[in-house]
């Protein structure tokens, strides 16, 4: 059976723990993750310790062009990646080059490290005085990722902070391991030192190491919340940068004089694409007065009713499989909690096969009215292809909603009139919001980050804001007076003047 291993320079010890990597689309165990402990990630950090420095000490442009070369290779390989991506994931090809895609958007960002990276400078702050300032790298940064971005999110982290000039140690998941550790071969490949990028598998053992290392001063998180918030707690305890970001439940709200025939097409798209397992998918849709649920409703049926389900390399599937057969019955579970809780299940998903492909984790799309905010099914978080519609009577119940949630990840709002539009995203309580766009992840150049239990810490990803994740900022106030003094009394606290 093909075998997963650490990505780290010299022998890794002999795994005395495993773990099974699916093929979702088949129901087989295709291959097997080695998990690795503590001493495996003391052998990852002693290296990166040794080529961190000369890596920060080599000059942007010469880091920008490991970063271009990377994104060269990046895309001559677009279709292995997309294919070992959705074998172990179970999302459609296509849908997993555009996973690869928004990755290495991030690496194009980064490969303007020169420029980002410049800092501030103030001549004449005050007399013969000149304040400056630089970003610094942190030293070793690492990154513990879910399973359902394996190369997005992995790419998001490396690489702002090996631009930024750190070493990193990638957790990724060990359900589908495989592609971050092709992604860290390729980084190499692309001329980045041996050691400045690892792969190190495992689980709570391994995470539990990493977040109590002393020699990693930063690490970012993404998975489900209450790991989220645990990793926040733990890390920010032993005085380490954390950033960590958690579940989601976004809600798409459809004003009555919404394009309903472009909000059905884009529902469709960001409630059952990949399965429903996105942070920012939408899986509640909130539409505004009865009239506009009722004829949402009536379109929303047939549309629902046609998607195709399929193995994730039948091109012509809307989606594929959900991950693994725990998370299969686990989605099930969720429907049939929503109908002990009142709600209508229009169109039932539990129990789908497909023929052919009996064994393979598959879910059918499912819609579930008159849900309420009472529901427990409402509250938590599904992660799959279920589709929650939740009744507002007006505008403002449909601010509130979001607003209230305990997730607060992405929203949107479906509506011709811009008023509306504009004071609903000054208003929501959520980090990410659309007006008309399903699917709201800011380009590599803003930033990326959810609110509530979305998102612990203060600092978002990429963009600028990962930038200063990254980074610790120094500020340099220098004085070349030109001798004799100036008469100022030096045991009061210095001005400007
Ligand atoms: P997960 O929380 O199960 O796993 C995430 C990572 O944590 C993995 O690397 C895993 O090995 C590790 N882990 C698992 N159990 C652990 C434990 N007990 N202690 C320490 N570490 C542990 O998440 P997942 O199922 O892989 O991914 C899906 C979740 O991620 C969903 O909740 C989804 O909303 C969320 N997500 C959030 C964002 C975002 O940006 N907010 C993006 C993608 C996914």
């Amino acid at each position: 059976m093909r075998q997963v291993d650490h990505f780290i320079v010299g022998d890794s010890p002999a795994a005395t723990r495993k773990h099974s990597i699916w093929n979702p689309s088949t129901g087989e165990v295709q291959a097997e993750v080695a998990l690795g402990h503590a001493a495996l990630l003391d052998k990852a950090v002693a290296t990166a310790k040794k080529v961190q420095p000369e890596w920060a000490a080599t000059n942007p442009q010469k880091r920008a062009r490991v970063m271009f070369k990377f994104k060269e290779l990046i895309e001559a390989n677009m279709q292995s990646l997309a294919e070992l991506l959705s074998s172990e994931h179970g999302k459609v090809i296509d849908d997993a080059k555009g996973d690869v895609q928004r990755g290495l958007e991030v690496i194009e960002y980064a490969c303007g490290i020169p420029q980002v990276l410049k800092g501030e400078y103030t001549q004449g702050a005050g007399p013969g005085i000149d304040v400056y300032s630089m970003r610094q790298p942190l030293g070793i940064g690492a990154g513990i990722t879910p399973f359902n971005f394996p190369a997005m999110i992995p790419m998001w982290m490396f690489g702002m902070a090996c631009a930024a000039g750190n070493a990193f140690i990638l957790k990724p998941s060990e359900r589908d391991p495989s592609v971050p550790v092709r992604l860290a071969e390729l980084f190499i490949e692309a001329g980045a030192p041996e050691g400045l990028l690892q792969v190190v598998h495992g689980d709570k053992e391994m995470v539990d190491a990493i977040i109590d290392h002393p020699d990693i001063p930063a690490i970012s998180f993404v998975g489900s919340s209450d790991i989220a918030q645990y990793i926040y707690s733990r890390g920010t305890a032993n005085a380490k940068r954390v950033q960590a970001f958690g579940g989601a439940k976004n809600h798409g709200i459809v004003m009555p004089d919404a394009d309903l025939d472009q909000v059905v097409n884009d529902l469709a798209g960001a409630a059952f694409g990949s399965a429903g397992e996105r942070c920012m998918a939408l899986p509640v849709v909130v539409p505004v007065g009865e009239d506009t649920a009722e004829k949402l409703k009536e379109k929303l049926i047939p549309a629902i009713n046609a998607l195709r389900i399929g193995v994730s390399t039948d091109p012509d599937a809307h989606y594929g499989p959900v991950v693994t057969p725990e998370h299969k019955a686990r989605i099930e579970q969720w429907i049939t909690t929503a109908e002990e809780e009142g709600g209508e299940i229009v169109i039932d998903g539990r129990g789908y096969t497909l023929q052919g492909h009996e064994n393979g984790f598959f879910v059918g799309p499912t819609l579930i009215d008159r849900v309420t905010p009472q529901m427990k099914s409402y509250q938590e978080e599904i992660f799959g292809p279920v589709l929650q519609m939740v009744r507002a009577k007006d505008f403002e119940e449909a601010v509130r909603l979001p607003s209230d949630h305990q997730y607060g990840n992405g929203v949107a709002i479906f509506t011709r009139n811009g008023h509306a539009a504009r004071e609903f995203a000054s208003r929501v309580q959520v980090g990410m919001v659309g007006v008309n766009v399903p699917i709201p992840v800011p380009v590599s150049y803003h930033s990326f980050g959810g609110w509530k239990r979305s998102g612990f810490g203060d600092i978002d990803q990429y963009g600028t804001e990962g930038l200063a994740f990254w980074t610790k900022l120094k500020k340099i106030t220098q004085r070349w007076p030109d001798g004799g003094g100036d008469g100022s009394n030096a045991f009061v606290i210095p001005t400007m003047g």
